[in-house]
Parts: structure tokens; C-alpha cells; sequence
């Protein structure tokens, strides 16, 4: 008898060449893997179209009738078959390329085939090249095959015709080798019971074999919940294991301390609805004695910094230490200024440490840090190095979470004997399904609402052509005072194409704003960080009207005067990207505009992610149309954190109601049995020993 886990090769069917087909390609190893290699859409074979009702591009079309005629043409390799195939409402043509050989006596006048292809058309006339191509009098034969599957595939597996058909038998010759119930169901007969789920064997096999599509739809389904549910499963268990083990430092609430004195004399604005829900949220984890470990998710300007203010106040309160650490050296100097403007004369020592601390001024914070006389402290990776002690931190709250690696993050939890309180803040909204996954074990608070009085940035798209148009509104906004930025994307295949890009457009740019009426900097990734500060205090102070750039300036530049975005080749960049770069205006109290500036060709993906923009603003709404357009494998940030957002069949950004189920049955289930002791949660608890090994968590690895 055979196991799942023998080598494909051995399989009747397969062979050494394809065998290496299925490794190289298709990461197909074993029977177990190709099993579970499932198709990701199906045909239905027992449909005919009429020619006459063809429409040119068609995928997946089965016709039937007969040729009446056949001819060959060109010599060696350039030789090809073309055939005249009518089913009596029309004609289309039928052309090989390859296999002649076998192909062209196998075509015979009076006998009625069936054909399966793609439709072209070429100078108005419809063709199929390469289609499958049977015998009506065969294709009944194996009729009750009526939906076929449709499989990843890549050009060698094509050429090879490794195709449905063929995947299909092998399966079947699985099966025949393994027996009956050969497959261990995976999940508790108690879900399959309450969701109402098909055994994983039958699942398998109706994928491969089904007979009708209301079983397709059922066996997806179970296959979907189970590696949605199993996500879901390691952070719960990850979750309640935190909650168990790790003490939070219980922080209380007192009067007469610098929370209150901030909101009687320092507060310069109300909170906004969605702030105060997000403090009481953070007030509940860090007065339960629970250890938070909270993610603010908050669109750009929904005024996250206040947040981090109030929340270290807490800390501080308590006679705790607070950090906050950003990505660049610039957005730490901003939130050092930011948190000065906020605080004012409170009593508090706030210090600031980046990669351009003076050797001495380090020194004196590494000094302050230990004995306890800097309260807060400000800094970017610096605050991960040895030398940086604290006395008793009690919270740190992280900006722009995504551009910190998990373990650099481990690191600075490591500081302390106990685990401070974390708050990650990230200002890329992600689809709420994305988040369930990738931030599955963290609590998540979100601040869906702007402050009052902001005037919604007008964003508009051009052609390259109507570009006096931009500059015509450069033009404007600088005669009232106003400063403008203009991005172009960076194209990684060429650093130097880039580069001439980005210089042609400055160029073009002090051409028609000359100096010394105007002045126009530069800002690009490969200058010395010395050199790219100078540029960007130049902006900042208002000396430079016109920054060109390229993306470096995306995360956190904050300078209010500056009304207008420019985006070039904006066609080139993602959604969420376009929603950073836009975000960097529209901070101050005027009207702000958003110029998109698009080729004369551009996607339709493209063309959609532009309409989009021109559509919202809202950020939420954006990520959402993002991950529907490029899937959510690509949505930034989520690359570097090794978590699984792609799966067999499940689709985050289309099965969203499966993974609330997934969800809630998971946290039930760990609720009740945080260990997985109880009998009927065995196979749960040996799946999770499985799936823990090389998963990643937020901070246990170091
Ligand atoms: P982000 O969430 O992008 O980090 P910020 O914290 O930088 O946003 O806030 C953006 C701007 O909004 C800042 O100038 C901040 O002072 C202001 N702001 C924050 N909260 C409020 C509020 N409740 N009312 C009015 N303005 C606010
Ligand atoms: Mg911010």
C-alpha cells in the first residue's frame, strides 16, 4: 500500500520527466501534495456553444461539429496545419503549430468532433490554435466527467499538457492506491457538525472529481474555513498563552497628576469622537493588570500622536518610563517637537536619540535613561542598541509599525524585567480581514474619523498632456505662499533610469520655475542622510517652494504649508502608496490639491487604482480596493511578515464572511479549552503543534 508522503515519480502516469515538472514548477513533491494541488475554477463540459455566438477572446469554449477542410503549409519548423471547422451556424479556423504529424491524419471529413480552446480572432475571422480535441463519439464515452477542473499551471507545464484532464486521472490513481479513508480528517467532528463541512477526504476528492457544482461550493468551503480557522487558531492560542503568562504593569488613575493637568491647561482641541473610544480602550487593557499589546490603526491625520501623548502620560503617571520610536530620522525628530508642543511646561524630561545623536549627548541619555531623570525618550533604531538601558519603561508606543522587522521589535521588549505596555501605530489602514490575520493576536483599535474642519484634499487626475494645467496651479499656489510637492516613482528593474527621471523632471521644473523667483530642491534615497536633512529643512522652513522627490518623502514629512502633491507616472504606484503621498498635504487650513499625473497608455488596474483616488479619500476604502485589485500577497508591509495572507483557495480579500467564522469558532474553542485537552479538541491541539514551529509571533522571538 502506498502513503501520501511517497514520491511523485512512482505514481502510474507520472515518470521522471514529469515528476520534475510537478517538483520544479508546481513544488509538487509527493501524493500529498498533489492532492491537495487544487483547481481554482471549473469548466463546465457539458455545454456547447454555437460558433455564431462566439465572441472573439473567450476562454474555456467547447464546440462540436465537423472540419471540411484541411491543409499544411510552410516547411520545418515553421510549419503549420490549418483546419476549417463549422457547426452549421458558422465557421472559425483551427490552426496547429506543433504535432502536425499526429494531428493532421487524426482530422477526418464526416465525423463530428468536439473542441475545447481559447477563441482569437484574426482579421475578423475566429480561431482556436491548439484547442483539445476529441471525438464526439469518445467525449460521450467519459460524459459523466461533466465539470473539469481548471489548475494552476506555468508555460513548461502547458507545453508538457500537463492539463485538467491529466491531473484528474493522476488523482484518480491516487486514490485507487490509497484506499478508502486513507486521509486523517484534520478538524473536530463538532465543526464539521455545526458548519455543516464535508469530511477532508471528500473535500478533496469532490475538488478533483465533482459532479455537480453545489458539492464544488461546499468542498471549497470546508478547505477555506480550515486554513482560515487554523490561522486564527495559532493567535488565539498565542493570545490566551500571553495573557497567561505575561503580567501588565497595572497602571492607575489619580487626579492632580500631568494626564489631568494636560487636559485642563495643555489640550488644544477637543478629542474627537473615535479618540476618546480608542483611549478607553487602551485605559481598559492598562488598568486591567493585563499586559496591552494594542494596534491603533488610523488613517493619515487622525491624529495618532495624540494618542501616544496621552497614553505615555499614563505611564508617567505611574512612575514609568516612555518611549516612542519611529522609522526615520526625520519623523523621530517631528513626533520630539510634536511632543514638546503638546506638553509645553509640564514637568516632563523629554530627550531624543537617532542615528546623528552626538557621541557625548548619548551618553548623557544613556545616563538619564537608567537613573530614571528622562521621562520620555524619542528616538529610531538607535533605541534598540545594547547600550540603551532603561530604569523602569512602562510603555512604548511605535510608529508606523511596518517598517520595524519582528525581532527588532522583540529586542526592545527585552529591555525591561517586566513587559512593558505596547501600542503600534500604523498610518497604512489595511483591509479589517488583512488585519485579522496578519495582527490576528493583537487587540486593534481604530480611529475612523478625522478631526472636524479638514477640508478634503482635491485630487484629479491628467494626462501628460494637459500639463500646463499642473503647472498652471503650481503657479497660483505659490503666488498665495503655499509649497508644492512632486514625486516620481522609483522603478527598481534600473536605479539609474530612476535617477534620470527624477533629474530630467527637476530640470524641466527649474525651467519653467526659474530661480531666483522660485526655488525648487531635490530629495532622492541614494543621498547622504546629511544631505537629504539639509533639503528637507530647506522645505520645512519654508526657504523652497518646490520639492521634487521620489518616495522618500512618503512616511510622516509633515509641513502644513504645503498645498499641492504631484504625483508623476502615478499609474506606476500602488493605491496605498498613492494614499501616503496624498497624505502629506492637506495639513494645514487650506484647500489642498492632489495632481495625478498619468501616461496616455496606462492598465486598467491602473486606470482603476486612479479612479479611485480621484473617488475617496478615505484610506480604509482604499486598502479595501487595493487588495481586490492586486490580491493580498501584495499589499505593502505584509511581505516581511512571514505570516501566510495567501492560501490553496482561501482569498482575503473575498472571503471575508469565512473568516469571521473561522474567527469566532477559534476563540470560542480556546476560550473553553485554552490548552486543547479536552478529547474532542485532539486533533486541534496536535494540527497547532504542527502549524506552531515556524510561525512568528509579535514578540517571542528575540
Ligand atoms: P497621524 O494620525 O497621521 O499621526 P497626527 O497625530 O499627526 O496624525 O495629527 C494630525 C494633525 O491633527 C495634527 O496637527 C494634530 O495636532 C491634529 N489633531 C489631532 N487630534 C485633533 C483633534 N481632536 N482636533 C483637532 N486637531 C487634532
Ligand atoms: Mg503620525
Amino acid at each position: 500500500m502506498s502513503t501520501l508522503y511517497d514520491d511523485i515519480q512512482f505514481l502510474p502516469g507520472v515518470g521522471p520527466k514529469r515528476a520534475d515538472l510537478f517538483k520544479t514548477e508546481l513544488r509538487i513533491f509527493t501524493l500529498w501534495d498533489l492532492l491537495n494541488f487544487l483547481p481554482f475554477r471549473y469548466i463546465d463540459r457539458s455545454k456547447f456553444f454555437s460558433i455564431s455566438e462566439l465572441m472573439p477572446t473567450q476562454n474555456a469554449v467547447q464546440v462540436q461539429g465537423r472540419f471540411i477542410s484541411k491543409q499544411t503549409s510552410g516547411y520545418g519548423a515553421k510549419a503549420y496545419l490549418k483546419a476549417i471547422f463549422t457547426d452549421g451556424t458558422g465557421r472559425m479556423e483551427v490552426t496547429w503549430f506543433k504535432g502536425i504529424k499526429w494531428i493532421e491524419p487524426a482530422i477526418k471529413p464526416n465525423v463530428d468532433y468536439v473542441l475545447f480552446g481559447k477563441v482569437n480572432e484574426f482579421h475578423g475571422t475566429l480561431s482556436m490554435t491548439h484547442p483539445e480535441m476529441e471525438t464526439l463519439q469518445k467525449f460521450r464515452e467519459h460524459q459523466q466527467q461533466n465539470f473539469i477542473g481548471v489548475y494552476p499551471a506555468t508555460e513548461k507545464t502547458r507545453n508538457a499538457n500537463i492539463n485538467g484532464k491529466v491531473i484528474r486521472n493522476l488523482v484518480e490513481n491516487i486514490f485507487e492506491k490509497i484506499g478508502p479513508n486513507a486521509i486523517a480528517e484534520t478538524l473536530p467532528q463538532y465543526i464539521l457538525d455545526d458548519f455543516k463541512l464535508p469530511n477532508l477526504e471528500t473535500a478533496i476528492r469532490t475538488l478533483h472529481m465533482p459532479t455537480n457544482l453545489s458539492q464544488v461550493s461546499m468542498a471549497q468551503f470546508r478547505i477555506k474555513f480550515e486554513e482560515l480557522f487554523w490561522v486564527q487558531l495559532v493567535m488565539a492560542s498565542r493570545k490566551q498563552k500571553d495573557a497567561r503568562e505575561i503580567q501588565g504593569i497595572p497602571f492607575v488613575r489619580s487626579r492632580d497628576k500631568l494626564l489631568t493637568r494636560f487636559f485642563k491647561e495643555h489640550l488644544p482641541f477637543p478629542l474627537t469622537k473615535a479618540q476618546i473610544r480608542v483611549m478607553s480602550e487602551i485605559r481598559k487593557d492598562v488598568e486591567s493588570g493585563k499586559h496591552m499589546n494594542r494596534l491603533i490603526q488610523g488613517d493619515v491625520g487622525s491624529g495618532k500622536t495624540l494618542i501616544a501623548v496621552l497614553s505615555m502620560l499614563m505611564a508617567i503617571d505611574n512612575g514609568y518610563q516612555a518611549c516612542l520610536m519611529a522609522p526615520t530620522e526625520i519623523l523621530a525628530q517631528q513626533h520630539a517637537k510634536s511632543l514638546q508642543d503638546f506638553l509645553g511646561d509640564l514637568p516632563i524630561n523629554i530627550a531624543l536619540l537617532t542615528g546623528s545623536t552626538t557621541k557625548k549627548r548619548r551618553a548623557e541619555i544613556a545616563e538619564g535613561l537608567t537613573n530614571g531623570s528622562i521621562n520620555m525618550i524619542v528616538g529610531t533604531h538607535a533605541l534598540l542598541e545594547d547600550t540603551v538601558q532603561f530604569q523602569n519603561i512602562g510603555l512604548c508606543v511605535i510608529d508606523e509599525q511596518h517598517r520595524f522587522g519582528v525581532a527588532q521589535r522583540a529586542k526592545l521588549w527585552k529591555k525591561n524585567n517586566v513587559m512593558p505596555h505596547v501600542l503600534v501605530m500604523t498610518a497604512t489602514p489595511i483591509p479589517r480581514t488583512l488585519a485579522m490575520t496578519l495582527y490576528g493576536d493583537l487587540d486593534v483599535s481604530v480611529i475612523d474619523e478625522l478631526p472636524p474642519g479638514r477640508k478634503p484634499i482635491r485630487t484629479t487626475m491628467l494626462r501628460d498632456t494637459q500639463r500646463q494645467k499642473m503647472y498652471d496651479l503650481i503657479k497660483e499656489q505659490i503666488a498665495q505662499g503655499r509649497q508644492i510637492y512632486i514625486v516620481y516613482p522609483l522603478i527598481q528593474e534600473s536605479e539609474r533610469m530612476d535617477f534620470k527621471n527624477l533629474e530630467d523632471g527637476y530640470k524641466t521644473i527649474t525651467t519653467v520655475f526659474p530661480e531666483p523667483k522660485y526655488k525648487t530642491i531635490m530629495v532622492h534615497g541614494k543621498m547622504k542622510p546629511a544631505e537629504k536633512d539639509e533639503a528637507m529643512q530647506q522645505f520645512a522652513s519654508g526657504n523652497a517652494q518646490i520639492m521634487v522627490a521620489t518616495t522618500v518623502i512618503e512616511v510622516g514629512v509633515n509641513v502644513p504649508n504645503a498645498t499641492v502633491m504631484v504625483i508623476e507616472s502615478a499609474e506606476r504606484f500602488g493605491l496605498s502608496q498613492l494614499h501616503q503621498l496624498r497624505g502629506r498635504v492637506g495639513r494645514g487650513a487650506d484647500l489642498s490639491f492632489c495632481v495625478l499625473m498619468a501616461g496616455n497608455k496606462i492598465s486598467s488596474d491602473g486606470e482603476s487604482r486612479l479612479g479611485a483616488m480621484v473617488q475617496t479619500t478615505d484610506g480604509f476604502q482604499l486598502a479595501e480596493m487595493d487588495m481586490k485589485l492586486r490580491g493580498p500577497g501584495d499589499i505593502e508591509g505584509t511581505q516581511q511578515s512571514g505570516l501566510p495572507i495567501t492560501f490553496k483557495l482561501a482569498n482575503l480579500a473575498q472571503d471575508g464572511q469565512i473568516i469571521n467564522l473561522a474567527r469566532n469558532a477559534a476563540f470560542r474553542i480556546i476560550d473553553n479549552d485554552p490548552l486543547l485537552e479536552q478529547p474532542e479538541n485532539s486533533r486541534l491541539r496536535k494540527g497547532l503543534l504542527e502549524r506552531r514551529v515556524d510561525k512568528v509571533s509579535w514578540r517571542d522571538i528575540s
